[in-house]
């Protein structure tokens, strides 16, 4: 009996990796982990702790002496319910800005690398194959149009808890932006692995991407 696999989905934001991620472990039995939440849930402790994000040591010290709890329904951090708080435009942002800091990508690395470092996982983000388990047993970088991940991101309801909500053309711009801030970033920057399977999921059902990378991932059983 194998010890269950490491599937690691890459990708920009709004292309669906959560909701692709999701399924594929709930079919394989395996734990499902959004690398995102992490970065989402520092932001917001930093920011509830006037800390400006730019500032390195400060915010690495955070991650370092913070509890985070990463699960399909809650995620929290120092005790705090951030569910639904870390969805929103200056948490999308916030994330980004804490995420170009190479020391605190470390020290969630190293929580990313423990909690599959027994497999049976699916871990989403946007480094897990090249940095986080550059030895994943499946790898998949997923894509899409930008239209068609702005009308995505804007039909997500994880995201309409806010109060404004925003018109497609405003999120495809934040979308853009965020793009272009996580593939030009100095370290780990978004980029599928070389040896990653990568899909346009552009026009394709979320049940025809399931079935795709089900499909990768029984091939390494
Ligand atoms: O996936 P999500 O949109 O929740 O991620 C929020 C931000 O966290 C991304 O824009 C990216 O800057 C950062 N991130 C990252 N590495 C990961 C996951 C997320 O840099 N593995």
């Amino acid at each position: 009996m194998s010890r269950g696999l490491i599937v690691a989905i890459d990708g920009p934001s709004g292309v669906g990796k959560g909701t692709i991620a999701r399924r594929v472990a709930a079919r394989l039995g395996y734990r499902h982990v959004d690398t995102g939440a992490m970065y989402r849930a520092v932001a917001w402790a930093a920011a509830n702790a006037g800390i400006p994000l730019d500032a390195e040591p400060r915010v690495a010290q955070l991650a370092a002496a913070a509890t985070i709890h990463v699960s399909d329904d809650l995620v929290e951090i120092n005790g705090h319910d951030v569910t639904g708080a870390i969805r929103t435009p200056d948490i999308d942002r916030g994330a980004s800005a804490v995420a170009r800091l190479p020391a605190v990508r470390a020290i969630l690395v190293e929580r990313q690398r423990a909690l599959g470092a027994g497999g049976a996982i699916v871990m989403e983000g946007r480094d897990i194959g090249t940095v986080v388990f550059p030895a994943a047993d499946v790898k998949v970088y997923l894509d899409a149009a930008p239209e068609e991940r702005a009308r995505r991101r804007a039909a997500d309801p994880a995201h309409a808890g806010h109060a404004t909500r925003l018109l497609l053309a405003e999120v495809a711009a934040e979308l853009d932006a965020r793009d272009r801030a996580d593939t030009t970033r100095q370290s780990s920057p978004l980029m599928p692995a070389a040896d990653a399977h990568v899909i346009d999921t552009t026009g394709l059902s979320i049940d025809e991407v399931t079935k795709t990378v089900l499909q990768i991932a029984g091939s390494r059983q």
